[in-house]
This record gives C-alpha cells, structure tokens and sequence, in this order.
C-alpha cells in the first residue's frame, strides 16, 4: 500500500513514512493511492470478533506488511491496555432505532485516545527500528493534546510539544495535559485561538530554516495513522448492532477527522446510509454542505471547545476526492480559501457531497437542552459535543433511520456546563480523579511565530546544531 499527497498524485509513500511525517513536504495531507474493500464475508466475521481483532484486521488493509502480524496484533493489544471497558467501545441502545456510541474510555475521556494510543505506540515501534527520534507537534482545542501526551509520556524516542489556546480549554482538559509527569512533554499555552495554533504548527512544520535542526512530526488529526484508526469504531459498532440494515451516524464535528473516518468506513465498504456532520456556531461544514460555501469568520468560542474552529484541516482530504485527485485545483482552492477567506463550489459538487453528508448547526440554546432533555428521558448524562450530535439529528428531521449517535467525551470533562443545566455534579471516573490536586506545569506565550519557534529551540533535546 502506497500513499499520495493532496498536493501531489504522483508521489509515493510508505506507510511508516506517512506515518513520521504527519504532513507531505508539499504541505498537503496524505491519502491512499487505492482504496482496499471489505467484503460482506469480512463483514460478517467481524460480529465475531473483539475491538482488538477488527482493529488488526482493518489496519492490516492499510499497512501490509510493513508491520508483521505478531507485532501489529503487539501494537493493538497495548494500546487499549489502559481502558476502563472490557469492550473498549461501548454500545448504549436508546431505542429501538437508535444506539449511542461512547468513545470515552480511554484514558483522557474522549474519543482521541481510541486513535492516539495506537499511533503512540507504532511511532516507538518504527522509530525504534529505523533508530530515529522524533519531535512532535500538535496544536489542540482541548482534547486531541491530552490524549497525545498520554499516548507519548515516558517513551524514549520522541519528544512532544502541545499547543492549545490559552484560557481556551476547559479546567479539566487542560489538567489533562499539564499535570502529566513525563521530561519528553511540553505544554505552551499561546495567547490566542485554536487556529492561531494550528497555523503556527503548520508554520514550523514548512520552515525551511528548521527542516535540518528537526525531524518534526504530527500527531493532531492530519495524521493519516489516526484517521485509519477512527475507522475501527465505525466497523466495530455496525457489527455489533448487526441488524443487517444501512445505518446513520451522528458525529459531533471540528477538524473533520472522526467523520472524514466515517466516509472512508462508507467508502470501502461499511453499510452507511449518511454521516452528519454535526457543528456548533462554528458552522463552516455545515455551510458547506449544505450550501456549498464557506466564509470563514473568527473562532466563536462555545461550551462544545473541541469543536470552536474555522479551518477543518481534513476538509482538503475530502476535497481532493471531490475534485478527483487534481492536485492543481486543490491548491488553488486551498490558496483561495486562505487568501480570500471565502470560497464556493458549484452544484454539481454539493450534490456529490450529500451522498454522504448531511449537515446541521446547532446553537448553544440547543446544546443545552439536548443535555437536560437527555437526562429528564433517558437518565444519561451527555456531554456537550455528544450533544450537539443529537441535537443536529432532531434539527434534520431524519425519521425511521437506524441511527448511531457517537458519544466523544466523558460529561465529567465539562462539569460546569452540565452543573448549570441539570444541576448535579458528574465525578470524574476514579481514574481520573487525582487530576485535580497534581501540580500543573505549562508555559504561556504570546501567538508569535518566533517566541514560540525560539522556545523549542531551547526547550527540544533532539534538536540538531547545524
Ligand atoms: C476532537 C473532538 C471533536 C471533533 O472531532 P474532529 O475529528 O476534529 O471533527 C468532537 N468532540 C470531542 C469531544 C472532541 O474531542
């Protein structure tokens, strides 16, 4: 299996390369050159099957054998050592139609860990064979960062450094990342918005004064190795559920990774009828989806942080299929799309997008209610990104259609908004709770390009002197 830029259909990859490199030299996002299949015979075997083995057996499709089957099955075992749920991926059934996927049982509560954990341990494994080290780079709005320091605390090889929007994240997300323990972690809180991170993340990665000093990688969700890894909770659930029918699912939405996952599982094989896109006041992919457009405005800051941005980064992924694999006019609308802030698509091509996608924004008002409405009939405590999932179906009057609504982030995640709505304290897990008295440790900067790129300079341990 060989991998292509967005950018550039002509080069190709491996997949430990994809993997070390995050994002192509050409700034573009790595895809597949082909798409393998699962077969309804494959399908059908996984009903069968534990988390663990639809995992082996998905990711095997995309990583042939660059990892042989001892060590990838080695790779999967340890990475879901440490969740709170036999089954890993929970399945709720609300009624007889609908089902509620929770994803958050991993060690940071939200669905991040279900990707991150595997992709933490198949960077030790490949860097320990090629014997490199690596200094990774994320930006995070709150929850993609914790996950990625638990998943590279303590391990030898690689070096992380987490950015997230100062004062911008939740209490208890930020205590996630900044009360970790580990001299390869480094948290910098930059005065700005998640996309002033993003950007600076994308600056460091294409500056050609610090290709030599680096090897930088990424982690945040452009990483083709996480979204191979969101593909397994779709398979696993449908093959769960198994009611030999086309199913829906309700993904809360930002970066468009966890959905951009759904339209892979859609595209090489698993029945489903529409993914929807759902999107807090940060409405980008709802507009264009719906209509076609985006204009990008300022981040929006909402009780749904992990979704409050403006530029989805795999949005180019789905582009470049939109626009069949011609790079040339994914630069050029990628170009326009930054320079102008504004872009349109015709007709036709909204039509190619509801094949799959439907799409709904939801405000804070509906948020809420979502949570108390939720709580009042069903007796459970969402969270408000799981929220916004259940709120966007109800807005798209989608009736009598197998419907799985995925659950990203544990309710003890947002004890303020949940306090305010139902009126009642949701503990964290036990696991969990010594985050609140451990000291934290993180370091705030201006959103300057060159404070922050001195500061790794100084900080990194596998930095180069040339
Ligand atoms: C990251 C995150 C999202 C958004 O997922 P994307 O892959 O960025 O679209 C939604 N909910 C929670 C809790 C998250 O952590």
């Amino acid at each position: 299996m060989y991998y292509e830029s967005t950018r550039n259909n002509k080069l190709k990859k491996k997949f430990s390369e994809v993997l070390l490199d995050g994002l192509a030299d050409d700034g573009g996002l790595y895809v597949p050159k082909k798409w393998p299949k699962v077969s309804k015979k494959e399908l059908s075997k996984f009903q069968n099957m534990n988390y663990q083995q639809i995992a082996f057996h998905i990711s095997k499709k995309f990583i042939e054998n660059e990892i042989n089957d001892r060590d990838l099955k080695k790779i999967i075992t340890k990475s879901f050592k440490n969740f709170s749920k036999k089954n890993i991926a929970n399945i709720k059934e609300l009624e007889s139609n609908e089902w509620l996927l929770e994803l958050f049982y991993g060690p940071t509560l939200a669905f991040k860990d279900y990707a991150l954990q595997v992709v933490g341990n198949l960077f030790e494994y490949v860097l320990k064979k090629e014997k490199k080290k690596i200094t990774i780079i994320g930006a995070t709005s709150g929850d993609t960062g914790s996950a990625a320091i638990n998943a590279c605390k303590n391990k030898s090889t690689m070096e992380l450094f987490i950015f997230h929007p100062y004062k911008k994240v939740s209490n208890i997300q930020r205590r996630l990342m900044t009360t970790v323990k580990s001299n390869n972690i480094y948290n910098i809180a930059i005065k700005g918005n998640f996309d002033d991170c993003q950007k600076i993340v994308k600056r460091l990665f294409l500056d050609k004064k610090l290709k030599d000093k680096f090897h930088f990688s990424a982690i945040n969700s452009i990483n083709w190795a996480r979204i191979l890894f969101q593909l397994i909770y779709y398979f696993y659930s449908v093959s769960k559920i198994n009611k030999k029918k086309k199913y829906t699912f309700s993904v809360p939405s930002g970066n468009f990774g966890n959905v951009y996952s759904g339209y892979i599982a859609k595209k090489i094989g698993l029945p489903i009828d529409k993914l929807i896109i759902a999107t807090n006041e940060n409405d980008v992919l709802s507009t264009f989806t719906n209509k076609g457009y985006i204009k990008l405005k300022s981040v929006k800051q909402t009780i749904s942080p992990s979704m409050d941005i403006q530029l989805p980064s795999n949005l180019e992924r789905f582009i470049y299929d939109l626009f069949s694999k011609n790079n040339n006019l994914v630069k050029d609308y990628i170009k326009k799309l930054y320079k102008n802030k504004r872009i349109f698509i015709n007709k036709n091509k909204i039509k190619q997008i509801q094949i799959y996608f439907k799409s709904s924004k939801v405000d804070e008002k509906e948020t809420l209610l979502a949570i108390k409405e939720f709580f009042i009939k069903k007796k459970i405590i969402i969270d408000p990104h799981t929220a916004v999932g259940i709120s966007a179906k109800r807005n798209l009057e989608i009736k009598n259609k197998p419907t799985i609504y995925i659950a990203t982030a544990h309710a003890s995640k947002f004890p303020e908004t949940i306090n305010k709505v139902i009126k009642r304290k949701v503990p964290l897990p036990e696991k969990n709770k010594s985050l609140l008295k451990l000291k934290e440790n993180y370091k705030i900067i201006d959103s300057s390009y060159n404070k922050i790129k001195n500061y790794l300079i100084q900080k990194s341990k596998f930095v180069k002197n040339v």
